[in-house]
């Protein structure tokens, strides 16, 4: 059908021609992306529609398992849980699972969604600044690992923890400066002002709270392992001087997320291969800080604590990819080529923050220019690429965006368009719908139309 098309005239533009080289050093031309996981992209996008998500089931499994490997080597006490904010799927949850990850939540609707999959409460960590009444007295009574966020929410368990008449375990989130990493302290108590040490009091003199971790998350895309390294220090530290102080036995330390992925952040020239440190680095920054900050409070005959990570994007970010097409093409008044794309920052909300690698699914003839890549939208911002030098491409090309699988499916929003599917490619090669397209039906299944506004025409 496109072979038989008429080419709309363009005005001719002149271009200068690349020698393959740009300031940054080689330019990576010529690459394709033909198959995902195996996959023919064209299949894919035939089958399921476009644009389109494609999740690799081995992929996910690879890097759970890898993660998983490289502190199995060097921490004896391990607990991996998965932040479902960063893709909560439950595809992709139970695959996470199933790899022996129990779920990190941060709201009470994700405590729902990780019990609706069948994920019993000690099994969960529960986590975020704000967690009703109702969902602490849930957790409380499933066994879950509460970690509290302010003062507030300390007072709020400790009446749900009477009403209950139990003895609730928690930990306490705590922010500091690492010294490598901007401090997030908004979230927590503050380590450096004291307030920290007085709440671990506070839950340390309560008949009806029991200290029993510490949890910190520094931050995300934390690219320096020695972050972590001093991260881990000073909650060595701190549980030191928290055990002096009270009577309270910390059994476990929780170090968060935040461990970076191969995807290239906006602003950071080198490409990810460069600067993403591989699991077994950020693996070995911790174990060896936690070897070091433990060894006293060992000999003190104290066992070594069980060590919690929340990974998020380091896990799932590579394991997706966004399929999405060509709709149109323009030229814009400073003479650079412009092509709208069927998906926008809607669905590709990490579009505002990083530089995905984006590549046909063929290499058209042609020659390469600087190209803006917009999204469908009606929204000036919606931009899936400011610059990238692509030849030309006809209406209906594929172009795949790679890694996506962290917070795309998550923080996508319902704008103008209907969500895209998302399908898994599983093991056996076999592609499954894991999250069906949207349609009307889901847009206006919560609306509720006044009778005297039932028709869209004549009077009322
Ligand atoms: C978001 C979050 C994570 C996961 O962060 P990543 O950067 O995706 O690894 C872990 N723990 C907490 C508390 C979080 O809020």
């Amino acid at each position: 059908m496109q072979a038989t098309m008429k080419k709309p005239w363009i005005t001719p533009t002149l271009v200068a021609h690349g020698g393959g080289l740009n300031k940054f050093g080689a330019t990576r031309h010529h690459q394709v992306t033909e198959r995902i996981a195996e996959v023919p992209v064209a299949d894919l996008a035939r089958r399921f529609g476009s644009p389109l998500f494609v999740l690799s089931e081995a992929r996910l499994r690879e890097n759970a398992a890898r993660l998983k490997a490289a502190f199995a080597h060097r921490w004896p006490k391990m607990v991996h849980a998965w932040s479902y904010k960063t893709n909560y799927l439950g595809a992709v949850c139970n695959t996470l699972h199933q790899e022996g990850y129990i779920a990190e939540v941060v709201s009470a609707f994700e405590y729902e969604k990780a019990r609706g999959l069948g994920v019993p409460g000690e099994r969960i960590v529960f986590n975020g600044p704000h967690k009703p009444r109702v969902a602490l007295e849930r957790a409380a009574r499933e066994g879950a690992r509460i970690h509290i966020d302010n003062l507030d929410e300390l007072y709020l368990l400790e009446e749900v923890a009477e009403g209950l008449d139990m003895t609730v375990p928690v930990a306490i989130r705590l922010n500091f400066d690492t010294g490598f990493s901007d401090p997030w302290s908004r979230f927590g108590f503050n380590l450096e002002s004291g307030q920290a040490l007085d709440a671990a009091r506070r839950v340390a003199d309560s008949p009806r709270l029991k200290l029993t971790g510490l949890h910190t998350h520094i931050g995300t895309f934390v690219t320096d392992p020695r972050a972590y390294a001093a991260a881990a220090g000073i909650l060595c530290a701190f549980m030191d001087t928290v055990e002096a102080e009270t009577r309270a036995v910390i059994e476990y330390l929780d170090m968060g997320g935040g461990f970076a992925s191969n995807n290239a952040l906006q602003g950071v020239y080198l490409p990810p291969e460069q600067i993403v440190p591989a699991p077994e680095q950020y693996a070995e920054a911790i174990c060896d800080a936690l070897m070091a900050g433990t060894r006293a409070r060992e000999a003190r005959g104290r066992a070594k604590p069980t060590l919690i990570l929340e990974t998020g994007r380091a896990v799932v970010d590579d394991a997706e990819w966004l399929i999405a097409g060509v709709v149109a093409n323009k030229r814009l008044p400073d003479g650079r080529r412009g092509v709208v794309l069927d998906a926008g920052v809607n669905v590709l909300f990490t579009a505002y923050w990083y530089h995905h690698d984006v590549r046909p699914v063929r290499w058209p003839d042609g020659i390469a220019e600087e190209t803006v890549l917009y999204g469908p939208l009606c929204m000036n911002i919606d931009i899936m690429r400011q610059s990238i030098q692509l030849p030309p491409l006809a209406l209906g090309d594929k172009l795949v965006f790679h890694p996506v699988g962290a917070y795309n499916n998550t923080q996508w929003m319902q704008f103008i368009e209907y969500r895209p599917a998302v399908v898994m490619v599983m093991r056996d090669g076999g592609v499954e719908v894991v999250r069906e397209r949207e349609d009307l039906a889901c847009v206006t299944r919560q609306e509720r139309i006044p009778a005297r506004l039932a028709q869209p025409f004549g009077k009322p």
